[in-house]
């Protein structure tokens, strides 16, 4: 029964009970508000007009409303300042329990555990994700590293899903470093000192924080005093952290000592680039959970080209599909793969093609052509040669076969070769880093 309805009824009961000045003057004023765990509350005029109204006709009304239903327990009269109380608290408690549905993150349901590809390149990190999913706290904090889209951010997610669905009381939070950072801004900006409440109470008010991508907080030194509080208080309270990053924490430039220290004294994991098997499980996986169909060899031929990146992987088997479905194929083929790879390329770069590039390096480095492309083995000339695989490979993003045939038909196991070489040198020699950094800007500004 809706409570205007109840309360109409009871108004017919009660006139015929008190007289009409009482009536009119106590109870045609009150106004039903709200009915909650069999209370009325009633709101009346002033505080004056409810001591009355209870005085002279409480008993009544109670009688009455418990004869219309017996959904009504008792009731009771707020006056205008108790009202106002009234509505207050009940929108701070639904601030509550929304603030309580939202305590997670809305992780994405795709990315899980049972989902994720164990291979040898990420069969470590893979068990220290699901031992700190399974027992938050032990392995403290947990640090990840390894290069873009071999899938930190997925097992983030997958321990935040795992986490929702066997501990769903605890409050864990999921940032990106971007996030983090610009939340501290913020608070600085509102609260203009490092004390700020509200940055404090959503950072250090969970149970598990994982920060994405940490190591662009190298650029900003007062987030990372902050930060380095943010991990004392909640390491100190047992909660677990886990921060994923691009590099060890080592090699995060400029990262504060006791920062970098913090890092490194709990778990430090690198994921790796997958092996061929992995790849190709990785590919039926996506395969079979977005219902694709495609060939083995198709499967296989990606698998064999592209090894760096499995959201590039994965973006190709994307196309195949689409190439496929174009052309109104059951099961997409090889054919399909070639229309995706051409696609692919122009799509990677519009303008830029590998004879830019190879004009590029040959310009930098004054070596010609035909020497660059060709055998000869001299430093002088490998030295660039190499590293013009290796820019052709990251900014073309073509397949390693392909990348053979230009120099020569070389096999793609020397162009592996050749890009783990030069990344090794960008590493250890700012000379090459340097170089290579230039001859792309260079391709790309032309
Ligand atoms: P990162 O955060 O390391 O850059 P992501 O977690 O975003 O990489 O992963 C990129 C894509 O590759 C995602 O779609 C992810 O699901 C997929 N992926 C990465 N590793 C695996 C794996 N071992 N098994 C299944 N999918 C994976
Ligand atoms: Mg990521």
């Amino acid at each position: 029964m809706k409570i205007s309805a109840i309360w109409n009824e009871a108004l017919n009961g009660l006139k015929t009970q008190v007289s009409s000045l009482s009536y009119d003057l106590w109870i045609n004023t009150l106004e039903p508000i709200d009915l909650i765990d069999g209370t009325l509350y009633l709101s009346t005029t002033s505080a004056n007009a409810k001591s009355r109204v209870l005085s002279l006709h409480g008993d009544q009304i109670r009688e009455t409303l418990k004869g219309i239903t017996d959904e009504i327990k008792d009731f009771m009269v707020l006056d205008p300042y108790e009202k106002d109380e009234y509505f207050e608290r009940l929108r701070q408690e639904q601030e509550k329990t929304i603030a309580q549905t939202k305590k997670f993150n809305n992780f994405d349901k795709k990315y899980t555990f049972d989902n994720f590809v164990v291979g040898n390149s990420n069969k470590y990190v893979f068990a220290a994700a699901i031992g700190v999913a399974e027992h938050p706290g032990k392995i403290n904090p947990l640090f990840i590293y390894g290069g873009t889209g071999l899938g930190k951010t997925h097992l983030l997610h997958a321990i935040g899903n795992y986490l929702e669905e066997h501990n769903p009381e605890l409050n864990v939070l999921y940032v990106t470093c971007e996030k983090f950072v610009n939340d501290y801004i913020e608070s600085m900006k509102n609260g203009g000192n490092h004390y700020n409440s509200n940055f404090r109470e959503k950072y250090r008010s969970v149970d598990v924080l994982m920060v994405d991508d940490i190591q662009i907080i190298s650029r900003h030194t007062g987030t990372q005093e902050e930060f380095f509080h943010t991990f004392n208080d909640l390491y100190q309270n047992n909660k677990q952290i886990i921060i994923v990053s691009d590099r060890p924490p080592k090699e995060i430039p400029t990262l504060i000592e006791r920062l970098a220290s913090r890092f490194s004294m709990g778990f430090v994991q690198d994921i790796q680039t997958p092996d061929f098997e992995t790849r190709v499980a990785i590919l039926q996986k996506k395969a079979e959970i977005e219902k694709l169909n495609v060939s083995d060899d198709v499967i296989n031929y990606i698998a064999e080209n592209f090894d760096t990146n499995i959201r590039e992987l994965e973006g190709i088997l994307g196309k195949v599909h689409f190439y496929a479905c174009l052309h109104m194929k059951e099961m997409a083929d090889m054919d399909d793969l070639r229309e995706s790879l051409k696609d692919h390329v122009t799509s990677t770069k519009q303008n830029l093609t590998t004879d830019r590039i190879i004009d590029c390096v040959c310009k930098y480095y004054n070596v010609s052509r035909s020497d660059l492309l060709g055998k000869k083995k001299n430093k002088e000339i490998v030295e660039p040669r190499q590293i013009c695989m290796y820019i052709i490979l990251e900014m073309l993003a073509l397949p390693l076969t392909s990348v053979g045939q230009i120099f020569g038909g070389k096999d793609h196991t020397t162009v592996i070769h050749a890009r783990e070489k030069v990344s090794e040198m960008i590493k250890n020699n700012p000379r090459v880093k340097i170089a290579v950094d230039d001859i792309k800007s260079m391709a790309s500004r032309q």
